[in-house]
């Protein structure tokens, strides 16, 4: 915490009826999340989705050898005629991955398949369609004309990648392309950061895990289960302590069993100010913990700071605001305690709305929608319906978040807003 917040007692028991602005709320969280220490050597296969620990030098050329564009026939740019037309003999044939053998002198030409190193004498390829090919007792000559230039068709060797080159820098997410990247270069190991630790707990009475009988009153707790999901798709290790009771000595307990095991912890529930109180009290006595009200719906109450060593993020309890307060405040910070070095935030588009979205100036706020095309193919996006923030349905059957700015006001069919696409080439 910086110094001039007081680390105790949490804001919200000052009585600050101020909110919080997201941005603020998000500088104050980068502030804190810093990447963990630690590598380790993964075989290739393993590192997709993880994290770079180093950079990533190339070992080798791409390509390797100077080799043909084309199907065609390579031969000197000097045999190119200046006039009219020239005549070359074919020598034989260079395959990819069966270079022709001999050398290449000037008057004649070797058939060569894309991908085929460049004979030794030539320089050139010209492509099958653009010779006239002459077959003869003695062997195959080809004819060639005018427009040709010196080089063309030839893929240099290191035209891609050269030695040493920087192929990949530390911090970056190992994707299907960087797979195929470092396969290409023979590198079939590499040191990526370990995986983050995050502790993870749903607290409330009312909840019951899946296979226990519900009785008035109580719900089956579902936060675990998002979490589970989103953080299994972030890469990190899990470690899910499932349901706490809401009593000041489980959770002291989870909580510390959580710092010791992780190097985050999330909790989702009791973080509103109505029941947080023995929440505070705990989380106060235990490490720097202050609870936020954010301007931001769904997700207002959000608890940020750090138990022993770990970071600390306390959630809403309702499953939608747990979804929204995870991708626009946990998600980042997490990504940049995984030493993950790219962009943080969630890529955002515009697109034209059709529903009227009613908003409050002074928060952002954030919708469930539909994106499509319209019969124009530009982007258009229109709201699930339902705004209650403990509707898991809604989040299910849309496909994007509409991001509503803190400034703005309400918004009309036809105006343009901003949102977040769920897919992506994952
Ligand atoms: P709270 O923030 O604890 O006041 O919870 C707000 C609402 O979210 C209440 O209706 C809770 O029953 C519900 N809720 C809290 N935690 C969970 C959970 N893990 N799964 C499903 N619903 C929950
Ligand atoms: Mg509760």
């Amino acid at each position: 915490m910086s110094d001039t917040e007081p680390t105790s007692p949490p804001d919200c028991y000052q009585g600050d009826p101020e909110l919080l602005p997201v941005a603020e709320a998000l500088r104050r969280i980068d502030a804190q999340a810093s990447s963990i220490s630690g590598d380790e050597r993964v075989a290739l296969r393993d590192a997709l989705g993880r994290i770079a620990a180093q950079a990533i030098v190339s070992p080798m050329n791409v390509p390797g050898h100077t080799n043909s564009a084309m199907d065609g026939y390579a031969f000197a740019a000097a045999d190119l005629p200046t006039e009219n037309t020239c005549r070359l003999t074919v020598l034989g044939t260079a395959w990819a991955g069966r270079p022709f053998e001999g050398r290449v002198l000037p008057g004649s030409a070797v058939r060569v398949m894309t991908g085929a190193v460049m004979p030794p004498g030539t320089d050139t390829v010209i492509m099958n369609e653009q010779v006239e090919v002459q077959i003869g007792r003695q062997g195959d000559a080809i004819v060639i004309g005018q427009g040709h230039r010196v080089g063309q068709n030839v893929r240099q060797a290191g035209e891609d990648i050269a030695i040493g080159d920087r192929v990949m820098a530390a911090g970056k997410r190992i994707m299907p392309a960087e797979l195929g990247l470092l396969g290409s270069l023979g590198i079939a190991e590499i040191s990526v950061k370990r995986r983050l630790r995050v502790a993870f707990f749903s607290t409330g009475d009312e909840l019951r895990s899946l296979g226990e009988a519900l009785a008035p009153g109580d719900v089956y707790d579902s936060n675990r289960y998002t979490l589970y999901g989103m953080l299994t798709r972030l890469g990190v290790e899990l470690i899910d302590m499932g349901v706490i009771r809401d009593e000041p000595d489980a959770v002291r307990d989870a909580f510390l069993e959580a710092a010791r095991l992780g190097d985050a912890i999330i909790s989702t529930g009791g973080a509103s100010t109505g029941e947080a109180d023995y929440i505070g009290e705990t989380l106060a006595r235990l490490g720097e913990v202050r609870f936020w009200r954010i301007a931001i719906r769904p997700g207002r109450p959000l608890a940020f700071g750090r138990v022993g060593g770990a970071l600390f993020f306390g959630l809403p309890g309702n499953p939608v605001a747990v979804m929204v307060t995870f991708y626009q405040f946990v998600q980042p910070a997490l990504m940049r305690m995984m030493g993950c070095d790219e962009a943080h935030g969630i890529p955002a588009l515009r697109a034209t709305c059709q529903s009227p979205l009613r908003k409050k100036p002074g928060r952002v706020e954030v919708y469930r929608a539909i994106l499509s095309r319209d019969a124009d193919g530009r982007p258009t996006v229109r709201s699930t319906g339902k705004p209650g923030s403990g509707l898991l349905h809604t989040m299910s059957d849309a496909n994007c978040f509409i991001v509503l700015p803190q400034d703005g006001a309400s918004v009309e069919p036809g105006a343009e807003v901003d949102v977040q696409p769920f897919f992506g080439l994952i």
